[in-house]
């Protein structure tokens, strides 16, 4: 649950008050609708970190099909011919592949959508924590 406090523009995730700033700030939840208004202004704050759990999501995602793929296609050309290390090698290229492209992606992914963030605000100083 992304939490925003209005006072100093940071979100954090979770909470009551605000941790940073002085007083009892109350932290506003960015996902109920009565508080959507202000994300336009916060923008800087909230969306990198979902950009980056997609961007996570997708390279958990490569890494973990990665290895079941290779397999697959190891234990399936093992059936075609005998020949263990041609098979074993495409086997594992295909999950050091996966696993590269998918981060790659992931990597390009993230880019691609923070260059919307930056060109934005690019007075404000981004929050990546
Ligand atoms: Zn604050």
């Amino acid at each position: 649950m992304v939490k925003f406090c209005l006072q100093c523009k940071n979100a954090f995730w979770g909470g009551d008050v605000c941790p940073k700033c002085e007083g009892d700030i109350p932290l506003l939840d960015a996902a109920r609708p009565e508080n959507q208004k202000y994300l336009p202004e916060l923008n800087i704050d909230v969306r990198p970190k979902y950009f980056a759990r997609s961007a996570m999501l997708l390279t958990c995602f490569g890494f973990i099909m990665a290895l079941p793929l290779g397999m697959f296609i190891f234990i399936r050309g093992m059936s075609f011919s005998d020949n263990l290390i041609l098979w074993a090698g495409v086997g594992i290229g295909t999950v050091i592949a996966v696993s590269w492209g998918c981060w790659a992606a992931s990597h390009k992914l993230f880019d691609k959508q923070m260059e919307a963030v930056e060109s934005k605000a690019l007075d404000k100083e981004p929050q990546l924590d």
